[in-house]
């Protein structure tokens, strides 16, 4: 084991998953991606939005 802590085998905590609201594009990343590469829509985090 590279890391003597106690981690979880993916990035899931770093991570978030975004959600174009005029697309419907999954993107994930650290922070918000601002603008949809596709379309130019704004994202949503998914992960805030399931509460
Ligand atoms: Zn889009």
């Amino acid at each position: 084991m590279p890391h003597g802590q106690d981690v979880e085998d993916d990035t899931s905590e770093m991570t978030s998953e975004y959600e174009c609201l005029q697309c419907g594009r999954i993107v994930k990343a650290e922070t918000n991606p601002g603008e949809c590469e596709e379309c130019g829509g704004d994202f949503q985090n998914r992960a805030k939005s399931i509460e």
